[in-house]
Parts: structure tokens; sequence; C-alpha cells
């Protein structure tokens, strides 16, 4: 489905429609890959007529990690990035779930292959957003051909537009299978990861996830459920290599992350993992997970920064960019961008 043109994006230092903000056909990344993004949820909460983003902080922290990674001056801090976010929210009068979309990417427009010297642009959109793969029951799941990317090769620890040609040829092959989603093996033949998803399996009442240095993206979610599960549910959980066959032996498996949330796998090459349906340590973690994320766990609502905050939301965070035009030209001033009135969002959380 086309996305609404008129919801509101942070471009080039301004507010802007999205149906405003353009790239030439040369721009670097569109060539060669290079430009890191993340993947940000807010929740909507009705009870408090209220939209929470989710661990902002960790996920703009993250990103300015992976724009370090690919040698880029990431100017604005995470506090300020995340103001930018509330504001595209608020200005897009969104009131349901969102999904949101940051990138810094090298926006020079010349040929040749390289990561230093380059200019950079960055952008911050958001949409309203439901689910993105089924939620409510266990996903066939296939362990791909392909081989998850090495860090000397392509760092997975950074979020990397080019990265995901390696992610995109698992879950193709996956779905043209006939599969809902791939796991990825690492060169050595070890567990690394889904697609876009960490994944967690239990086994003899221990859970285990793959270590950081498995070729992951060190997900947030997976830290969340890491920290849900050993305090709420009481279950130890260890992070060790797993192999490909233990899959095949698990008592549970899921996978997480900011798109897929959590997911639970009822089958592994055809072979179903315990009775084949959502197992009950994956139902009692979605449901605490869902109500962590809309702010409704006290103990875990310092990860929820609301979005409209006091008697007139429209103010609060506002982020009044007022750096001069930085090396990488996306820390002007923002300018109020004349806005045309938007269709509601289509896309109910
Ligand atoms: N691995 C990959 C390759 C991903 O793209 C994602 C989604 N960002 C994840 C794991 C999960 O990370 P997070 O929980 O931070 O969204």
């Amino acid at each position: 489905m086309a996305i609404d043109p008129s919801l509101v994006c942070y471009f080039r230092g301004e507010y802007m429609p999205l149906g405003a903000a353009k790239v030439g056909i040369l721009t670097h990344a569109l060539s060669y890959g290079t430009g890191c993004f993340e993947g940000i949820r807010a929740y909507y909460n009705p009870d408090e007529e209220q939209v929470f983003l989710f661990r902002v902080d960790e996920h703009y922290d993250r990103f300015r990690q992976s724009a370090r990674i690919l040698l880029m001056q990431t100017e604005l801090s995470t506090a300020e990035l995340s103001a930018i976010t509330a504001e595209c929210i608020r200005r897009s009068d969104l009131h349901t779930d969102v999904y949101i979309r940051p990138s810094v990417f090298k926006s020079s427009e010349i040929i040749g292959v390289k990561l230093h010297d380059l200019e950079e642009e960055l952008y911050v959109t958001v949409q309203p957003f439901g689910t993105y793969v089924d939620i409510d029951r266990a996903l066939k799941v296939q362990v791909s051909s392909w081989r998850r990317l090495d860090d000397n090769m392509v760092p997975a620890r950074a979020k990397i537009t080019g990265s995901y040609i390696n992610s995109a040829f698992a879950k193709s092959e996956a779905l043209l299978n006939g599969f809902d989603e791939a796991i990825m093996l690492t060169a050595e033949g070890y567990v690394s990861e889904a697609s876009a998803a960490n994944l967690f399996m239990l086994r003899k009442g221990v859970v285990s996830t793959p270590p950081v240095s498995e070729n992951i993206l060190e997900g947030i979610t997976r830290e969340t459920m890491i920290t849900l599960i050993q305090d709420e549910l009481n279950v130890p959980v260890i992070e060790r290599t797993i192999d490909r066959t233990e899959l095949y032996a698990a008592d549970e498996l899921f996978i997480c992350g900011t798109g897929v949330q959590m997911a639970a796998i009822g089958s592994v090459d055809h072979r179903a993992v315990g009775d084949g349906k959502v197992g009950p340590l994956v139902e009692r973690l979605q449901q605490l997970y869902f109500d962590v994320v809309r702010g409704k766990v006290p103990k875990y609502r310092h990860w929820c920064t609301p979005v409209y905050i006091g008697a007139n939301p429209g103010e609060s965070m506002d982020y009044q960019a007022n750096h001069s035009n930085g090396a990488n030209g996306y820390t002007n001033g923002h300018a109020d961008a004349e806005l045309p009135a938007r269709a509601e969002p289509s896309l109910a959380g």
C-alpha cells in the first residue's frame, strides 16, 4: 500500500511532506548502499491517549554508532534526534501505532566507491504501522542457503543499508519456497539470526540466544527480551553459539525485533518445534512485551517516551534546531514547512 505523501518527515534540516523529500539518481548511497538506518516503533496507549516511543534513546545511540562505523559525522545528539522524531509524529497528527525510519546516507552525487570525503544527509520518516509478520500463529521457517555476512566483510552490528541485500536474499528464498521466514547461519555454520530479527531458543528450561559475536544486529528487542525473560519470567538466559540441529530439538523458538515484534516459530525445515503451536513461554512473553511497549508496566515505563505532553502537546519537546549549517548539511535550523491537510492514517495500530 502506498504511503501517504502528506505525512510529515524531517529532511535537509526541515519538516516537510514526505512527498516533497526527494534525492537525485546518482546519490552515492543509492549506487553503493552507503547509508545506515534505524527501525523504531511508537505505540498508542488508548487509556492515556498517548503515543510512546519505545527505547528511542537506545535506537538513536545505535544509529550514531552505525554512522561512526561508516565514517560519518553525526552532529545531532540522541536527544535531538528523539525530539525531531516526536515532532514528526505530532506534525503528522498520528494517534496510532507508528513506525519510524531514520536514515543518514552518503548523498554526494558522484561515481566512486569509498566511504570518506562524501556529503551526508539525514531523514526521519514516520508512518502508521500495524504488524509486519503474523504474530498470532507460529511461523514456518527454513535455514537459509545464504550465509550471514561476516563482521570483517560488512559489519552486522551496524545497520547498514547495503547489508540488507544479505537479508533480502534469505527472505525471498524462504518466501518463494513457501516458508514465512529464514534463519541464517554464520560462515562457520552456527545460528546467527533471522532476516531482520534476533532468535531465541528454549531447551531444557534454559533460554539461549546467539552472542553478539555471531554477526547479529545487536537488537534492542533482544535486550528487552533478555531482561523480561530473566527478571519477570525467572527463566535463565544464556548467550552462546547454537548449532543448526539444536533448532530441530528445541522446545520453543521465537524471533524478535522492532518490526517483527515477537513471533513464535512452529517449524524449522519441516520439523515441528514442540507441538508446532505458539508455546507457553512465548505466549507469556508476548503479553508482557505488549504491555511494556504501551507503557502499562510501571517498572519499564522509563523505556517509553511520550510524544504528546502537557496542555499544548504541539509545543513540548519541539526541536528548535539552532545549529549552523554543518559540514554534512543536515543540521541547519528547521523551517516550518507549509504542510497540506492530511487524510486520516489508513493503517490503524
Ligand atoms: N537483526 C536484524 C538484521 C534486523 O534488521 C533487526 C531489526 N532492526 C533486528 C535484528 C532486531 O533489532 P531491533 O530489536 O533493535 O529492532
